[in-house]
């Protein structure tokens, strides 16, 4: 066991502080890497504000679920990495393995799965530690190749951003010829929508700020819509084949289905604390689907990865020292985030 250096919330209403944390010494099957940058989702916020009724969030917590790092160590069964490799982590950090989720590489629908933060720790007792953190030990199944033509700091954000969008983009055949809206430009929506021009769609960012609009064109957006403006969202009634609905705070999702076309589907992939009200008319008619997606399994983890280094797509960051992340925070509860904070781990160094 060793110790790590990190920044850790010790209450819903604290900001985080410096703190160190304990770490396995690498098992068997486990590498251990030295982290380089991890990205902020707003689940990270979420959870140490512990906004959502479902899960409880043990304290202290270090978030983080998008890794990437330089390994420096491997257990004596490790096969697919070395020291001096480039790995990732994303949200989850080991499964059973055995249940018909696992085998289908579904990992994130294990009833044994663990989250790279606030999970059960097998290992050390208490709970796993994220990657607001100089170091993690991982087994190597749930460890990830970076494609060496990437960005590392712009890279880190795909372990949650990327697979999270990239999942359901794919899953509802996003393609040439498909109408496909996404709902806010954020974190994962500006992902979103990078995969669904990269794939071929006609792209449809609906944003509800308005400085946005010239860098959604820059991500491959063919129209950008205000959704406060209530003409412009009208224009679109009934014609989309397929809607990503990214946001992370209350909002009218009624206004989303109704444009959808006849059987169009909306999944939602952004977990605002509290419930959203659905008309039951928006989805008879039309016979419209209302669906959800849990960011993805390992299998596509990697195939996400491979496509983004065939695609040279990789997130846009702000890159900041941890010592910023309070104010990272504040942001993001302003939409104000281009489009997503990178946290240089060397400035953990300073602590
Ligand atoms: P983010 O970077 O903060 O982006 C969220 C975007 O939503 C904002 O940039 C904004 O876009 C829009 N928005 C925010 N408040 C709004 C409001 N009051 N009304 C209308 N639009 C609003 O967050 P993120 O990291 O992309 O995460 C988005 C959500 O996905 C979060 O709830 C997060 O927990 C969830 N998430 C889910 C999964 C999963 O597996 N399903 C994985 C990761 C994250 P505009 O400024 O363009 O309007
Ligand atoms: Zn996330």
């Amino acid at each position: 066991m060793y110790n790590a250096r990190a920044y850790s919330a010790a209450s819903a209403t604290s900001p985080l502080a410096s703190t160190t944390v304990a770490r396995r010494d690498p098992t068997e099957h486990d590498v251990q890497i030295e982290i380089l940058f991890c990205g902020i989702c707003h689940s990270d916020l979420h959870q140490v504000r512990s906004e959502w009724s479902g899960i409880r969030t043990v304290y202290p917590c270090v978030p983080g679920h998008e890794i990437v790092g330089r390994v420096t160590g491997v257990g004596p069964a490790v096969t697919k990495f070395k020291p001096g490799d480039i790995a990732a982590v994303g949200c989850m950090v080991d499964s059973d393995g055995t249940c018909p989720e696992c085998r289908a590489g579904l990992e994130q629908f294990c009833p044994n799965m663990v989250l790279t933060y606030n999970s059960p720790d097998k290992h050390l007792g208490g709970v796993t530690y994220g990657g607001y953190s100089d170091s993690v030990v991982v087994d190597e199944r749930f460890v990830l190749r970076v494609p060496s033509n990437l960005n590392l700091a712009g890279a880190a954000p795909l372990l949650c951003a990327g697979i999270t969008t990239y999942s359901p983009v794919r899953r509802w055949g996003v393609t040439k010829g498909r109408k496909v809206g996404v709902v806010g430009l954020g974190g994962l929506g500006h992902m979103g929508v990078k995969f669904a021009h990269a794939l071929g769609a006609h792209v449809v960012v609906f944003t509800h700020s308005l400085n946005k609009k010239e860098d959604a064109f820059r991500f491959g957006a063919d129209e950008v819509v205000v959704s406060r403006n209530a003409d412009e969202m009208k224009k679109h009634t009934g014609s989309f084949d397929f809607i990503l609905d990214t946001v992370s705070a209350e909002h009218d999702i009624n206004a989303y289905i109704q444009l959808l076309r006849r059987d169009g589907n909306i999944t939602l992939v952004g977990a605002p604390g509290k419930p959203l009200a659905v008309s039951a008319f928006g989805l008879l008619l039309g016979r419209r689907n209302l669906s959800g997606s849990l960011i993805g399994g390992i299998p596509e983890t990697q195939e996400m990865l491979d496509f983004c280094g065939a695609h040279h797509i990789i997130a846009d960051v702000e890159i900041i020292p941890i010592q910023k992340v309070n104010e990272a925070y504040e942001r993001l509860l302003k939409s104000d985030v281009k489009y997503r904070f990178s946290i240089d781990m060397a400035s953990l160094k300073s602590e």
